[in-house]
């Protein structure tokens, strides 16, 4: 029996490469469903190669052209708007769901799909970052699997098979450095959002792409590290490493360290968590240790601020990350706009964080309303 797939995000970076490894294993996996919020023509083509049995457009009023573009395939039902993106995960077909949209969007969805018991394929890092806790346990009472599709994750993840967790000392994070990171506190004021938007190894979507050049990404991973493997912040080494040859390492007990390595290519995580415990053939580059040095740096936090903040947010705890969340989901929208300098980034998150109400121990609805005060606050900093 195939594996039926229903991908929350299919036209961005991740639901496309997605397809690729669903391309490449037709004998495993099917598309049951896909999603997306504006990219309606590819949704369409997309449906037209894979013939899932739904597709979902989020913004509503994308629905009556792709009623129109997929006319002639009367055994795709075509819905549109979040509510039905929040029904589709629930169906009985479906074993497992891509998470892969971007931002808080995500959130809802997948804990439809947790509370529905389907197995979780996380990329949708911001779900983590700004509800770990109430994440972590609904996937244990509906006994929901939750398999890292984000490099680094997935990377520990394999590192972890057949050891104990109780003989982890440290989690080893890596990271890029992004775009800027030799960069002078004063060269950082001036760089564009075109600047940012050329990230030295990974092909990555927009947002993330922000997120990675003001270090806010690593934060972000170092919250998701927390709540996937339950190591605390103290325990979660985040290094510079400029190649992403390395993408992530684990320190044991006796000392000893493993890692995982290879070229920069998502398709690697994404499959390993359709897969897993089973590894399957990929096509792709290889990686050829002799082709370049592997080095490794602390992070600059003066510089990066964002990492320093989220470090903030995690320590701090309860709705504070999701303050996180949703400051920097404003900024880094206002960044890509020119609406915002690079270290004004940091500098509204800082202030949001400072004026949004705290609540030590959030419920959903606290997310719900933590996320629109804090939108609000920091749109109006803007
Ligand atoms: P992207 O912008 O390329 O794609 C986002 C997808 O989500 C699109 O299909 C879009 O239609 C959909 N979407 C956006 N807003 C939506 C909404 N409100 N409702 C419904 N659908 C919506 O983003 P991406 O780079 O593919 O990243 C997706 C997620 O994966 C992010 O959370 C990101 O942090 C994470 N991630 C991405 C990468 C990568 O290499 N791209 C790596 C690790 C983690
Ligand atoms: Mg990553």
């Amino acid at each position: 029996m195939k594996q039926q797939i229903c991908i929350l995000g299919s036209t961005g970076s991740i639901g496309t490469q997605a397809l690729d490894v669903i391309r490449q294993h037709s004998d495993l996996y099917e598309v049951y469903c896909l999603t997306a919020n504006n990219r309606v023509e590819l949704l369409a083509a997309q449906a037209r190669e894979f013939k899932p049995a739904a597709v979902v457009i989020a913004n509503e009023t994308h629905y009556g052209r792709l009623k129109e573009l997929l006319a002639d395939q009367s055994d795709i039902k075509v819905y549109a708007g979040a509510a039905a993106l929040e029904q589709i995960v629930e169906a009985g077909p479906v074993d497992m769901v891509l998470a892969a949209m971007v931002g808080y969007a995500g959130l809802a969805p997948t804990i439809c799909a947790i509370k529905a018991r389907k197995k979780i394929c996380l990329a949708n890092k911001e779900t983590l970052v700004v509800a770990g806790e109430l994440i972590t346990r609904l996937a244990m009472e509906h006994h929901a699997p939750i398999l890292p599709v984000d490099s680094e994750h997935s990377a520990i993840f394999q590192c972890l098979v057949g050891e104990d967790m109780n003989e982890v000392e440290k989690l080893l994070l890596t990271c890029s450095g992004g775009p800027f990171r030799t960069f002078t506190a004063d060269r950082l004021a001036a760089v564009t959002a075109a600047d940012a938007l050329q990230h030295p190894t990974w092909d990555m979507g927009a947002k993330i792409t922000i997120d990675s050049a003001s270090l806010m990404n690593k934060g972000f991973e170092v919250m998701e590290a927390r709540w996937l493997f339950g190591v605390p912040a103290d325990k979660i080494q985040v290094l510079v490493h400029p190649q992403s040859i390395v993408h992530s390492a684990v320190q044991f007990a006796d000392g000893g360290v493993k890692a995982q390595l290879g070229v920069p290519d998502m398709r690697l995580p994404i499959q390993y968590a359709f897969s897993f415990p089973q590894r399957l053939h990929l096509d792709g580059r290889r990686l050829d240790l002799f082709r370049q040095p592997l080095e490794f740096f602390e992070p600059d936090l003066d510089k990066f601020k964002c990492l320093a903040l989220a470090y903030e947010a995690l320590d701090k705890g309860g709705n504070m990350p999701c303050v996180l969340n949703a400051a920097n989901e404003v900024v880094n929208a206002a960044f890509r706009q020119g609406r915002c300098s690079f270290p004004g980034m940091a500098h509204i998150i800082e202030q949001t964080m400072q004026r949004a109400t705290f609540e030590a121990a959030p419920d959903y609805d606290t997310y719900v309303r933590t996320d629109a005060e804090a939108r609000r606050i920091a749109s109006e900093l803007l």
